[in-house]
């Protein structure tokens, strides 16, 4: 792999971790370590001086016991609400639905006069679904009259811990704000809240981020821990100071009303004092909003670089160092951006470090094993080459050594001199021939060199072949025949082929005993040509069989015949055959000779000219 190839496989596998971890960080198990986090960071929020803008009126077990129970709500009511607008609230709000006329004549009576005489006062309304459509439950006229707004008591099922709760809710072509918010509004002196653009709700001096969204507007509720003070119904007169100047809510806390929200702290708080921790949110001016999503995303993009560029640049120790820091950061970031108001999901740039580091450093580890295996053989096979290299070529150069020192040395005759100069010239180019494949088949094993594509026949190959071979097995005594040989076309690189075929002449006559013969066969069958060297030689046992394809693998006869050799003619022979698509084959005995195959794809002279035909009316 080039070293850019490298680069953009690991830039690759970076940009996947990120993808991945972003993935996994949308999935409901991370929400849930999101929303997990997000309690926790609340709860530990240091304590700040604060003192409570609101208060709340409870119509406690006790007040419902004396008075008569739910069945008596509205008197009950009436007289909770004209009791605590005699301690001069600053608004009033009531989260009572009063929808419908329970037939309660007295009770409604005294309740309205209750309300005409409140100021500053808040009813609830809250969505219901009427066939299907959300529709609005408002007050009854006559206790709505009296109030100088109307605010939704609606909370949202999806969140379990009240974290967020809407603003603004639209049902019936009616937009209504929420108690706490109408509630503030009204406290401070204006008629309702105002909209100011998309983002933001103005009310009482206080800009309320509240984004529109898919989810309507919503409102992070900032906890405090139980510091608004709760008056109960029946001693309202006794804590009419805590009540004067604040905005009060009025409601059931008694369990009879089953009104009881969970909020992040852990544990459920009764549903009026939930406006109650509104109103104090709104108070405060301190809202959490969401990280910008494309900052969220920039952060846990950085997590991945930095992983990615940690291992690209270092490595051990140091590396993983970094990477425990990197990892550290992930989660250091959005406890960071929690004390700056803004509320960053904790599970995706922890998810997106932890893989990136984990891509990252595997891919580093991979890679540089695989450099280092590939190395390591590298520098075998090159040895190897060498090795081959310097053991074939001693033979022509000894033959060019010896008759250049002849010709010096002594006076010849010019027929003898003229032989001479030949077979220097002969063995010389054998030589550079060498050289040449030498070469090739190195570039070749690199996978550098492109094998020729080149068509040629069998028959000129065996016999360029045999007429190289034939002084060796002339020396030697041997006699070359020629079998039955077809009519085929190859297609590849003749010098490699008539390099392979030379190595199995000269290996059969170099294992053979005087006196014996090397048959070569050619067949051609469905396409498939088998170049067979038959010798009546030394032979070889299974075991051995197996081995001779290895690099440096000699037969322990071999070595015992005086032959000289490396081992590596027959693994390039191999490889060669390889590279044309083909497959050796070789039977053997021992003591009585060996038969070695090439079988290659190619094609008799009829079909080869059809296809040239063709592939010239192609081009
Ligand atoms: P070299 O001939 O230089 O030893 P080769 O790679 O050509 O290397 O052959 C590997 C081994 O295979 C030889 O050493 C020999 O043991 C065995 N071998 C090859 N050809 C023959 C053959 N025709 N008969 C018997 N053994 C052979």
């Amino acid at each position: 792999m080039s070293r850019r190839a490298q680069t953009a496989a690991y830039a690759a596998v970076i940009a996947a971790c990120f993808a991945t971890g972003m993935a996994i960080g949308w999935l409901p198990p991370a929400e849930r370590v999101n929303n997990i986090f997000y309690d926790a960071s609340l709860a530990r929020e240091p304590r700040q001086n604060w003192t409570p803008q609101s208060a709340v009126v409870a119509i406690d077990e006790q007040t419902l016991g004396r008075l008569g129970g739910m069945r008596n709500i509205r008197s009950i009511l009436a007289g909770a609400v004209a009791r605590t607008d005699a301690a001069a609230p600053a608004a009033l709000a009531v989260d009572v639905l009063l929808a419908d006329d329970n037939f309660d004549v007295w009770g409604n009576q005294s309740l309205e006069a209750a309300f005409r005489r409140a100021r500053n006062l808040i009813l609830p309304c809250d969505l219901i679904r009427v066939n299907g459509a959300l529709k609005w439950e408002d007050p009854l006229p006559r206790f709505a009259a009296a109030a100088a707004a109307l605010g939704h008591v609606y909370r949202d099922a999806a969140d379990d811990s009240n974290r967020q709760v809407p603003l603004e809710e639209i049902a019936d072509g009616k937009r209504r704000w929420a108690l706490a918010l109408e509630t503030f509004s009204v406290a401070h002196g204006e008629t309702a809240p105002l909209e100011n653009g998309p983002s933001e709700i103005d009310t009482g001096g206080v800009a309320i981020p509240a984004t529109h969204s898919e989810t309507g507007r919503k409102m992070y509720v900032r906890y405090l821990p139980p510091v608004i003070p709760v008056v109960s119904a029946l001693e309202i007169e006794a804590h009419r100071e805590l009540l004067r100047g604040k905005a009060v809510f009025i409601g059931v806390t008694a369990q009879a009303a089953n009104d009881q929200a969970l909020i992040p702290f852990g544990y459920a708080i009764p549903g009026v004092l939930m406006h109650a921790q509104i109103y104090e949110t709104i108070a405060r001016g301190r809202f959490l909003t969401d990280a910008r999503y494309s900052v969220q995303l920039l952060f846990c993009a950085m997590l991945a670089a930095a992983a990615g560029l940690i291992f690209a640049l270092r490595s051990g120790w140091p590396a993983y160092a970094l990477a425990v820091l990197v990892l550290a950061l992930s989660v250091w970031i959005p406890v960071e951006f929690f004390h700056h108001d803004l509320v960053f999901p904790f599970f995706q740039p922890v998810a997106v470090a932890w893989i990136s580091v984990g891509g990252a450093a595997s891919f580093q580890h991979f890679f540089v094993q695989r450099q280092l295996r590939r190395s390591e053989s590298e520098k075998s096979r090159y040895q190897q080459a060498i090795h081959w290299a310097a053991h074939e070529m001693r033979t022509p150069l000894t033959a060019i050594q010896g008759s250049s020192e002849i010709m010096t040395r002594y006076n010849l005759s010019d027929a003898k001199r003229q032989q001479l100069s030949e077979m220097i010239n002969s063995e010389s180019k054998h030589l550079a021939r060498m050289i040449q494949t030498f070469l090739d088949v190195e570039r070749l094993a690199d996978g550098q060199m492109e094998m020729k594509r080149e068509r040629f026949t069998i028959a000129r190959v065996i016999e360029t072949c045999l007429a190289r071979a034939a002084p060796v097995a002339e020396r030697k005594q041997i006699r070359l025949c020629t079998e039955e040989i077809a009519d085929a076309t190859l297609t590849g690189d003749r010098e490699l082929m008539e390099y392979a075929l030379y190595n199995l002449l000269t290996n059969a006559v170099k294992y053979s005993p005087a006196g014996t013969e090397v048959r070569i066969s050619a067949e051609l069958r469905r396409g498939e040509l088998r170049v067979a060297v038959r010798d009546q030689g030394i032979g070889m046992d299974a075991k051995e069989l197996k081995n001779i394809f290895k690099k440096f693998y000699r037969t322990r006869r071999a070595e015992a015949s005086g032959e000289a050799g490396t081992g590596i003619g027959l693994s390039i022979v191999e490889q060669i055959v390889t590279h044309h698509g083909g497959r050796m084959e070789v039977s053997s005995e021992p003591g009585k000779g060996s038969c070695f195959t090439m079988i290659v794809a190619a094609q008799s002279p009829a079909a080869a000219a059809k296809n040239a035909e063709a592939s010239h009316r192609r081009g």
